[in-house]
């Protein structure tokens, strides 16, 4: 009987060693120690057995039922270390691998060319001044000396809002350029201090809309950038340097600048500026049109009107505005086509910049 608990101990270790799965492993179990396992049944058997056997034959098969049940313990805990390696070798991070670009987004390049405008003028000691995009017509014609029915309107074909009532002379609308800022600035710079009102040095920047039909040149909606400068002993001198050294910046030390005489009914002289192309030097090139020269920016003197409307005495005061339009400005720099791109959001357009 000891000679066949030693047989059954040893087939069943030797059947333990090559299980690999649960699922045997439990088979194992019910064979081996199970109430029909031949193990099992040594112990059935030990009643019949004579007295003086009895005790060593069950001391020995308690005994290989222990190791059974302890080697089956070893083995279950064995499979489950060997099962979690496996999985945690599967799913691996390998850390090494070179990560999926992200799409990443980049500045419209309206607001480039605005940014870099902030910075030149900024350098020069220029604040930036916000004002709103829905104005009502006096501060958008009137106070800038176009008056109800002035020819000048004729330009700037406007959005107006229905506000339900009637405003007579006074209707609101999208403004037509950034020019009302100016008198919102200087209105609220001169009211902290209406006898001795600070100098104002701004840039207005913003988004402005005009009734116009669609075309490759024109837009419903496009940024302009004002300047305003107002204090004692302005001239048009101020105002020529300040652009030249713009267009110094903006272009290169060695851009000439021209001015030709304007008209526009908040300026007295007004003016146009003209940059040398940056392309040709001057040369000559499609998008000089072969004449040397780029279109830039209107400008003048504020007219006295305008600076009386603002709260500052024309006698004492004097002052220069400027307007750059920021989309005209990108498309000479990138020498593209079509305004309309700005606004399409077409992706082949914008990451070209
Ligand atoms: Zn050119």
């Amino acid at each position: 009987m000891l000679e066949q608990l030693n047989q059954i101990e040893g087939e069943a270790l030797a059947a333990l060693e090559g299980i690999a799965g649960d699922e045997r492993l439990e088979g194992w179990r019910v064979a081996t120690l199970g109430r029909s396992s031949p193990l099992m049944q040594v112990f059935d058997q030990l009643g019949q057995m004579p007295k003086e056997e009895r005790p060593a034959v069950g001391r020995r098969a308690n005994e290989v039922k222990r190791a059974l049940e302890a080697a089956l313990a070893e083995r279950a805990d064995a499979l489950r270390q060997a099962t979690l390696l496996r999985a945690l070798q599967a799913e691996q991070l390998d850390v090494t691998l070179p990560g999926r670009p992200g799409a990443r987004g980049r500045l419209h390049p309206a607001t480039q060319t605005l940014r870099q405008i902030y910075r030149i003028f900024g350098e020069m000691g220029f604040q930036i001044y916000r004002s709103r995009e829905v104005e009502t017509d006096e501060y958008n014609f009137q106070l800038l000396n176009f008056p109800p029915n002035h020819p000048a309107r004729e330009m700037q074909d406007s959005y107006y809002i229905d506000t339900g009532t009637d405003r007579g002379e006074n209707p609101v609308l999208l403004r037509t350029h950034t020019s009302p800022g100016q008198i919102r600035a200087m209105r609220e710079y001169s009211a902290a201090n209406p006898d001795n009102p600070p100098p104002v040095r701004i840039i207005l920047p913003g988004m402005c809309y005009r009734y116009e039909q669609i075309s490759a040149r024109y837009e419903i909606q496009f940024t302009q950038v004002e300047g305003l400068a107002v204090g004692e002993h302005i001239t048009f001198g101020d105002l020529k340097g300040t652009m030249s050294d713009f267009a110094r910046r903006l272009f290169g030390q060695q851009v000439r600048t021209r001015f030709r005489a304007s008209h526009f009914p908040f300026t007295e002289p007004s003016a146009e500026a003209d940059f040398e192309c940056f392309l040709c030097g001057g040369e000559g090139c499609p998008v000089c049109k072969y004449t040397g020269w780029l279109e830039i920016l209107g400008c003048g003197m504020v007219h006295p009107v305008v600076l009386s409307n603002g709260g500052y005495d024309p006698r004492r005061y004097t002052g220069y505005a400027f307007g750059i339009g920021a989309e005209r400005l990108t498309m000479l720099r990138h020498r593209i086509e079509d305004i309309r791109y700005f606004w399409g959001n077409d992706l082949r357009f914008l990451e070209q910049f």
